[in-house]
């Protein structure tokens, strides 16, 4: 009985905890109608997808949010969900700051106080959202290597064993063409035929890191390697645990770069 009543008491507290994050998300909103008077009173910007942008920073916090606050009543698939919708704010912030940051001074301005505010929406949230993951989840893997079949292979995670990487050799359904293709972190695409030979082998062998270098040194779509490789711990990460983050310039995707639990920073995508 006494059990039962502690467990509501903290269920109690972290309900409040969460509400409270109302305030962070007020000012975010203030900054957001900021943003928006200010891109709409300039000339060149008004007509531009910017002002988009800046909704999308606050839409996706507001979402993230609302589901978090249903994963903490119990609803865990809502625990993925706000992990998502805390990415794409993430994105669109990064996307966002690029923006204002050519915008001359009150531009720069505007933006450290974006930043300073998301962040604290941002931290707030995934603090929570932390608590509320089952612990099990952090399954190092007992393999580099996980072999499907001889014509599918994927790489776990380093540190919790979920599956970053996969290459795998089939049939197209559309084009009745043999395929070979690499899935990562950040993105995917097709590899010549003629490397799939080779790249089995190395999965074979465990050897990731010849995989990587030859990928930089062949491939166009992969011409960082591995995204969710880091050569200096010969280690792979999920999105995740590489702490991945996104760099805009004038609000276009430039890359991203990945942060390993070392603290090794990679580009990992251009
Ligand atoms: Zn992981
Ligand atoms: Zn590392």
């Amino acid at each position: 009985m006494k059990k039962k009543t502690k467990k509501s008491n903290g269920d109690k507290l972290r309900a409040k905890r969460i509400w409270r994050i109302r305030d962070s998300i007020q000012k975010l909103e203030d900054i957001k109608d900021r943003i928006i008077a200010f891109l709409k009173g300039d000339a060149e910007t008004s007509d531009r997808a910017w002002i988009t942008d800046a909704k999308e920073v606050y839409y996706n916090i507001i979402s993230a949010w609302e589901m978090l606050r249903a994963a903490s009543e119990g609803k865990d698939k809502y625990i993925t969900t706000t992990d998502a919708f805390l990415a794409n704010a993430k994105s669109r912030c990064a996307q966002c700051s690029s923006e204002l940051g050519i915008l001359g001074r009150l531009g720069n301005i505007i933006d450290s106080r974006l930043q300073e505010i998301f962040a604290e929406c941002w931290d707030t949230i995934n603090t929570e959202l932390e608590q509320l993951k089952p612990e099990e989840k952090l399954k190092p893997p007992t393999q580099r290597v996980i072999k499907e079949s001889d014509t599918e292979y994927h790489l776990p995670c380093s540190v919790c064993g979920e599956i970053a990487v996969s290459f795998m050799l089939g049939v197209s359904k559309s084009s009745k063409k043999e395929n070979f293709c690499c899935i990562g972190i950040i993105h995917g695409g097709g590899l010549h035929i003629s490397t799939a030979k080779k790249i089995f082998a190395w999965l074979e062998q465990e050897n990731i890191a010849q995989i990587h270098i030859h990928l930089k040194k062949n491939s166009i779509i992969f011409e960082e390697g591995i995204d969710a490789y880091c050569p200096k711990c010969d280690k792979i990460y999920c999105n995740r645990h590489y702490d991945t983050r996104e760099e805009w310039d004038d609000g276009f995707y430039d890359c991203t770069y990945g942060t390993c639990p070392e603290g090794h920073t990679n580009l990992i995508h251009d």
